[in-house]
């Protein structure tokens, strides 16, 4: 029997890139498909995603596994190369590349290519985190002009860094240093991310990137990804192994981190932190069995984790329970054990069996 698995429903995936499209209006979409799709399956998502403008990952190793596998639309580097043989590869493989220091700038300087390269300078427009500053902008885009290799016109690219926050000023103040640092270029322009998209409709450029909401998971704690029309992709779930009858004035688990204030039944369930289940959801959140929530009580361990069923449960072992996902936001998970949705659905381990539908 398999116990800890998440189904990954790429159905919701395809009907959130259109919901996300249209709120797009013009712009292109980029589905931002790094660290495996979030831990969704990165050759799935790309491959049930056969309209997408543009997939974007973290590293030349994520690219050159989708490239291998098939897929062909153009693919953005979010970071960039950090060595003269990964641009060559990265033009080899048709990838957009971005350029946010000097060193890179320098290496595509240097470096002999096969062939011509589609380039983004990106711009810290107040993350400042990666970037080329405003006021060097000009310079980084003339040097590249004179590089034979590099396609023209060259684009642009920026990152958010408080857009989940609707009352924080930031956001506005990046969209118009972005627009200022860019006006009067050619190129494709695009700063809004998932939260961007959902909640700045002034964010709008050529091109969105979003990351999170295709996976139907609102990028704010406050809200879900329902509140926007989304579907969450992932339903993370297990199965019941356990049922006791468990006494007022009982503790269960590691530490004795709880104690039952009246006579109850507990359920063990066959997931843990060992699944990347998160261990700091210890006494905080819950599970879904059987149409309704039950609260995990004591520690999260590297293969259980116990719930309070309540003194009247009929549960069974072989029940299914869900941890996250079409039941239980994931949202709501990650508030309770202090963290984002982004951590959760990336951490699940090799233990787990994904299925793909
Ligand atoms: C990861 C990433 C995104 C996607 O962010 P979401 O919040 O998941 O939508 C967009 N742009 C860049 C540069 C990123 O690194």
């Amino acid at each position: 029997m398999i116990t800890a698995q998440a189904h990954i429903n790429l159905d919701a995936i395809r009907h959130n890139y259109q919901v996300l499209k249209k709120l797009c209006g013009n712009q292109k979409l980029v589905a931002v498909i790094k660290g495996d799709a979030y831990g969704h399956n990165a050759i799935a998502v790309a491959k049930s995603l056969p309209n997408a403008d543009l997939f974007a990952v973290a590293r030349i190793e994520e690219a050159t596994e989708l490239r291998d596998a098939g897929i062909n639309q153009p693919i953005l580097l979010l970071a960039g190369c950090f060595c003269s043989n990964d641009i060559k590869q990265a033009q080899r493989l048709n990838l957009d590349i971005v350029i946010h220091n000097e060193q890179q700038l320098q290496d595509l300087e240097q470096v002999a290519l096969a062939g011509a390269i589609n380039v983004w300078i990106k711009v810290d427009s107040g993350m400042h985190r990666l970037g080329v500053q405003p006021e060097d902008v000009a310079n980084y885009l003339s040097r590249l002009k004179r590089l034979n290799a590099v396609s023209e016109p060259v684009s642009f690219i920026s990152h958010f860094s408080c857009a989940d926050n609707t009352e924080c000023g930031t956001t506005q103040k990046q969209i118009t240093a972005f627009s200022k640092a860019v006006e009067n270029t050619q190129g494709m322009k695009s700063i809004a991310n998932s939260a961007g998209i959902l909640l700045w409709p002034n964010s709008k450029f050529d091109v969105a990137r979003a990351g999170i909401a295709l996976y139907g998971i609102s990028p704010q704690s406050d809200s879900i990804g329902k509140d926007f029309g989304l579907i969450p992709a992932m339903t993370f779930s297990t199965r019941l192994i356990s049922v006791r009858h468990h006494q007022k004035g009982q503790p269960v688990g590691y530490g004795n981190a709880w104690i039952a204030d009246k006579e109850t039944t507990l359920g063990v369930i066959a997931v843990g932190y060992g699944d990347g289940y998160p261990r700091a959801a210890s006494n905080h959140a819950s599970v879904f069995i059987n149409g309704r929530t039950a609260p995990i009580v004591g520690r999260v361990s590297m293969d259980m984790v116990v719930v309070d069923l309540g003194l009247d449960a009929q549960d069974q072992c072989g029940d299914s329970v869900e941890l996250w996902g079409e039941n239980l936001p994931i949202e709501s998970v990650a508030n309770a054990a202090g963290t984002i949705p982004y951590e959760l659905t990336i951490q699940l381990t090799s233990r787990v069996y994904k299925e793909l539908a």
